[in-house]
């Protein structure tokens, strides 16, 4: 079912209606290939009758109008019915929910590609990251994301130069903060990252990423405490925020630092590691920590403690471990099969079975939980992001709504969930003025929903129509376009 469309602006279907903002501003011209996925574009539309969840973490409010104007949020006031105009678009949305677009904070444009996977998950070196650059934004877009971090980068390039294509209105896809090249130590098992060996070098790198457009950074696991200092001095001197997946520098140690974020929730924390050694990286890569770290200890008040004193967000990807948790989890969702070529969907099911989780990892998972839930009571910000890889069973979009879906699970609201999806991201990027609510003058990013994920939160699953900058994307026709190419390009 779809919502009931009323459609008023006669030139809709054969030109584009020019989306001429309140202020004068203009949308940019969209390609025709852009077109294809549009729904709604008028420069006026009223979304009436509908739910409203508006992403800060508020009740959803029932039966609401919803004006976007000019890529802006307008109005929201009282649901009302419209009479229809010349230059609007008017959706009947009973039944259907709004919240903010997504910010997804930990998304990639990549595949993880792991050749000769078998049945035991053994594969053979090199791993190698094939670039996503056709179907991840389409994908990502589809499922509500209008804005993502990259949060690490194999192709630059690419991303920068499709990062101009959407904004350009070329290519359909999110907003992207674009990540520069992942700062990884001397050794790692990827081949396309740089593998930095001095301060110097990583300075090098920042500086000439930045130059070239990079708006976030990311270092990684075997990244030194000296170095991991050269990249966030020089991040901050140009303005902008480094992230990191760490390994070989703990939690504590990099928060000391001057560190914005840490990746991947709890679990890659190495302080209390069994033989760990200063600057190296340790065997469980950091899931011995979290396994034997009571989340209601003193050890964890004192990390949780020192991230929030430091200002440090932490981003959430529940997603890319949930095989932790073991059996028992929800069926696999047929529209991620069809988005996959055969070999990616083989190498999902491998990668998927749910073989029995070793004691430990049952228990980092259930503290990874505790763990995130005890720093948003700390007034820690959390952010939300899946780690969409060839090395889990996790895709660009549905992996941004799983995500939203574990962190209910993980004992926030609903509602709660939401915002951190949304505008927790905006928050940490200093974009919570333009986006991740929906609020009279923000952009008009938020995404139409059938049903009420804010009393059952796999609604979320049911997004329908995507709108950024008040141009409404069409799920299902993004999803069409992908079929049977993840995995490949
Ligand atoms: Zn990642």
């Amino acid at each position: 079912m779809s919502p009931k469309a009323s459609v008023t602006c006669l030139r809709l279907i054969l030109i584009l209606c020019g989306a001429l903002g309140a202020a004068g501003q203009t949308a940019p011209q969209l390609s025709p290939l852009t077109q294809k996925y549009v729904r709604v574009i008028t420069p006026r539309v009223v979304l009436t009758h509908v739910r409203v969840i508006d992403g800060t973490g508020a009740s959803a409010v029932e039966d609401q109008n919803v004006t976007l104007l000019g890529g802006k949020i307008a109005a929201i006031e009282k649901g009302a019915d419209v009479a229809k105009a010349d230059d609007a678009m008017v959706l009947d949305l009973h039944g259907y929910s709004v919240m903010p677009g997504i910010v997804g904070m930990h998304n990639h444009l990549f595949y993880i590609a792991l050749p000769d996977l078998d049945a035991h998950q053994h594969y053979e070196s090199p791993v190698l990251i094939p670039q996503m650059t056709f179907s991840a934004p389409r994908l990502y877009l589809a499922g509500g994301v209008t804005t993502m971090r990259t949060t690490g980068s194999v192709e630059t390039y690419a991303d920068l130069n499709l990062k101009r294509d959407i904004d350009a209105g070329k290519i359909p896809g999110p907003h992207l903060d674009v990540t520069g090249p992942y700062l990884e130590g001397t050794t790692s098992i990827f081949t396309q990252m740089p593998h930095l060996t001095s301060s110097e070098q990583v300075r090098a790198t920042v500086d000439y990423w930045a130059d070239m457009g990079v708006t976030s950074f990311k270092a990684y696991m075997n990244i030194s405490r000296a170095e991991l200092k050269a990249a966030i001095d020089e991040v901050h001197k140009r303005g902008l925020k480094i992230t990191g997946h760490l390994c070989s520098v703990t939690f504590k140690e990099a928060a000391e630092l001057g560190i914005d974020d840490l990746e991947h929730g709890f679990s890659t924390n190495t302080e209390f590691d069994s033989g760990k050694k200063l600057d190296v990286c340790t065997a469980s890569d950091g899931h011995e920590t979290l396994a034997r770290m009571d989340p209601d200890g003193s050890e964890a008040k004192d990390l949780i403690q020192t991230l929030v004193s430091h200002h440090v967000a932490v981003t959430s990807t529940l997603p890319v471990s949930e095989g932790e948790a073991g059996p028992g989890r929800p069926p696999v969702r047929q529209q991620m099969l069809d988005a996959m070529t055969p070999q990616a969907r083989e190498d999902f099911f491998l990668l998927r079975q749910r073989l029995a989780p070793k004691v430990e990892e049952a228990l980092s998972w259930k503290h990874e939980l505790a763990m995130e839930r005890a720093f948003v009571a700390a007034g820690g910000l959390l952010l939300s992001g899946p780690d969409p890889t060839g090395s889990g069973d996790v895709l660009p979009g549905f992996g941004d709504q799983r995500g939203i879906e574990l962190l209910v699970e993980a004992g926030f609201t609903p509602v709660q969930a939401i915002q951190i999806a949304t505008l927790n991201g905006a928050t940490y990027m200093g974009k919570q003025n333009e986006i991740g609510s929906i609020a009279p003058g923000k952009n008009a990013d938020l995404i139409v929903i059938k049903g009420d994920p804010s009393r059952q939160i796999s609604d979320i699953e049911n997004v329908e129509i995507v709108f950024k900058d008040g141009i409404g994307y069409d799920t299902q026709k993004l999803l069409d376009s992908v079929r049977g190419r993840y995995g490949q390009y």
